[in-house]
Formats: C-alpha cells, structure tokens, sequence
C-alpha cells in the first residue's frame, strides 16, 4: 500500500494534457495563463498630472520670495498639448490625469496658490518632478507584462486591458464526468424506500466541482452491477479528462467497480492509500483519461476530493501550487491517531486556532459540512498526538 505522498506525486506525473485556448481578456479571470505577454507600449502612455493643480517650471520657484505665474488656459485629460509650451513666468491649470505640456516639470496643487485672476502665487521651492506620473514609470515597452503561470485576476485584467491586449491564452478547464455507484441510492429528490438512502456524493462532488469553476460533462448514479457499470461506460461518446466514481471500490463481493475499471482498458496506477478516511481509494489512466474511483463514504469523498482531485485539477489548469495552502496550528485536544496511516482530521480553522471536530468517522456527514480544514496526523509509532503539538493543517478553499 502507498503512502499519502506517493499517491500525490503518483497522480501529479500522470495528469492528462493540458488544452490551451484563446479567450477573450473579459471572460479570463479565474483562468491560468499560458502565455507570457510583453508589454507593446508603456504605462502610463504618456507624462501626466498627479494632482488638481497648476504646471509649472521648477525653475521658476524660490523659498523666499513670491513666485507670480500667468495662467497661460487649463489642461484636461482628453486634451493634447501638441501646441502648448510653457516659457518663464507662465502657468497652465491642470486637472489630474491631463498631459504636461513642454516646458513644464512640476505640479504645485491647487491648494497650495492663490489665485488672482489670470495669475497665481505661492512662497515655496518646488523640486523638479513635484506631482508628476512619467511615461513609462509604471512599465516600459517590451517588458514582461505578464508571466505564464499566473492567474488571471482583476488586476492582471486591468494591467492588460490598459495595454490593449484583449484577447490571452489559458489552460481550459478540464471536463469531469461522475458516476456514483451503490444499489442503496435514490436521486435526493426522490423518496427512499427504508432500505434507501439518497445519494449524497453526486450532489456533493457537483458542488465541489463548481466551487472551481467546473460543471461536469456528465452524471450517472449505477446500482452495484457489473452490467449497470458496464452499459454507463460503453454508451459514453468520449472520455472526459478526468472521470470520478464513487462506492464499490472496496474488497465486497459486490466492489467490482476496480474490475470493470480494468475490463475497460483502465490502467491501474494505485488502488489503497495508507490513509484514513478513503483507504480503498483506485486511481487509473486510459488515454489521456484520469480515472478516481473513491470509496463511497461521504467523508472519505470528502477528503479524497480536497487532497487528491482538487489537486489535480489545479495541476490540469496550470497553477503552480496545487496543494491546498497549508499552515501549522496548535491541537486543541490530544488525539488518539492510527498507527500506519495518514489520519486526516476534520477541523475548524480560525485565527491561527484549531478545533478539531468531534465526529470523526467516515459516515459522518455534518463534520464535514462545518469543516474549513484538514488536520494531517502522519503516522506515528503511538498514533497519539498531544494537546498543543503543532500539527499541518490544509485549508479547505
Ligand atoms: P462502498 O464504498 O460502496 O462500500 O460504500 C461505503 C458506504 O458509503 C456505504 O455505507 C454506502 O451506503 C455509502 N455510500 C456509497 N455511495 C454513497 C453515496 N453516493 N451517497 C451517500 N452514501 C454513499
Ligand atoms: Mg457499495
């Protein structure tokens, strides 16, 4: 049986090609670049005014005496300056954002002049570049924009927008397909016979799949045959990038989900983690298809989710760290782990605090509704970790 690491690392070598499209820059955010984008011209476009104030010549301006400027007209943003200069004694009125017209290297702001007229005066040194954004300051032409690798963020959009690049390459999202297994199950929108319970999986990987941006290509609930596994499989038009299943992966007589995974052409790449919940856990590839099959315990679809899928998924689409982000926090209470096995905990993460849930097993719906985290107990020789022990804690996102 692999350990928790080589199961991660096992899936991270074998993820299937990445797809890149071109996108249009207001439809990209929350998408990985695939491209490095060099800047084509220069930010800000061209010298400007920082302030509400009047341009000046520094040249002009003394500590000691009496500055008096003429006010030559006003400069808004939108109006060119082609004809305007300013010589020796002269002004210009300008509004924040508007061009510095030649001659002139400073601003002094409008509350620090007295205005007469057509003149204004101040009693102060202005330094040169006072109140002044430079052409190119901000980022010159044929510097790196952006890298490949980053993602595509509010900011990232106005950089680009602001440089005219409309249009950028991404990692496309990968199509997922779903299919739960398990004769117990009712859609849980129907009423369950006594001997029934409503597929909680279906839904609950639905909804962690569109917390990253993803609707699944497909969804199947099967009973516990091989026909029913066997029919969803032969009736798929094409395989998606990543297909998961869930339920009938374990060592029952009626766990033939590994079988008909096999029967299909699917090339086992693990079956069983050292790890609690989620121990049967099957990954395979057949093609450029990733094929999860978890054990059907919500929890155990829970955590597998957040460790192993989620991760992959991040890989998929490009970004550089795929593993949740990960802190260290205090244990709230001693906790009596398992010896061979990675134990992942459901926690509450708040303030640097830690507060590990009370209902731990892997039927246990409600601790995983409340969950913001992951404890990750490594095994240890007593499997007991202690109050207080600083222990990895991965935050659920
Ligand atoms: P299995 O992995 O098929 O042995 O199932 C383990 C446990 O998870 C059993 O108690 C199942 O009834 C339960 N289970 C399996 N699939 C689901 C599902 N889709 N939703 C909720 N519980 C499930
Ligand atoms: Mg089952």
């Amino acid at each position: 049986m692999i350990n928790v690491i080589q199961a991660i690392e096992t899936i991270m070598e074998n993820i299937p090609k990445k797809r890149i499209k071109e996108l249009p820059l207001i439809d990209a955010t929350g998408y990985t670049l695939a491209e490095d984008i060099i800047s084509s011209d220069q930010l800000p476009r061209f010298t400007n005014s920082a302030m509400d104030g009047y341009a000046i010549r520094s040249e002009d301006t003394t500590q000691s005496t009496l500055t008096v400027l003429r006010v030559k007209g006003h400069i808004y943003p939108g109006d060119s300056i082609e004809n305007l200069s300013l010589n020796r004694g002269e002004t210009y009125e300008i509004t924040t954002g508007a061009p510095i017209p030649s001659g002139a290297d400073a601003v002094i702001m409008l509350e620090d002049v007295n205005r007469h007229e057509n003149c204004i005066e101040f009693k102060r040194k202005i330094k040169p570049g006072t109140n002044i954004r430079y052409q190119g300051e901000d980022i010159r032409k044929g510097d790196y924009a952006v890298h490949h690798g980053m993602v595509v963020t509010p900011g990232i959009v106005a950089l680009l927008a602001a440089l005219g690049v409309t249009t950028v390459k991404v990692y496309d999202m990968p199509n997922v397909g779903i299919i739960t297994t398990g004769s117990e199950l009712v859609s849980p929108d129907q009423s369950p016979q006594t001997y029934q319970i409503r597929d909680a999986n279906l839904w609950s990987l639905c909804s962690a799949l569109r917390s990253m941006g993803i609707t699944p290509v497909f969804t199947y609930r099967v009973s516990d045959t091989k026909r029913a596994i066997q029919s969803i499989l032969s009736t798929l038009p094409e395989l998606p990038d990543f297909v998961i299943l869930t339920g009938g992966v374990s060592v029952g007589s009626h766990d033939y989900v590994k079988e008909e995974m096999e029967m299909f052409g699917v090339k086992q790449l693990f079956w069983k983690v050292a790890q609690k919940p989620g121990k049967p856990l099957y990954v395979g590839i057949k093609g450029e298809t990733m094929v999860f099959a978890l054990p059907g315990n919500p929890a155990a679809v829970w955590v597998c989710f957040y460790v192993y899928i989620s991760s992959a998924i991040r890989r998929y689409i490009g970004r550089s760290s795929y593993l949740l982000p990960s802190v260290n926090a205090e244990l709230d209470k001693t906790v009596n782990g398992i010896v061979s096995r990675t134990h992942f905990l459901r926690a509450n993460y708040r303030d640097g605090r830690i507060i590990v849930l009370d209902k731990q097993d892997s039927h246990i719906l409600t601790s995983s509704a409340i969950a913001n985290a992951l404890i990750v107990l490594e095994p240890r020789e007593t499997g007991v970790y202690q109050k207080g022990e600083s222990v990895p804690v991965w935050l659920i996102q």
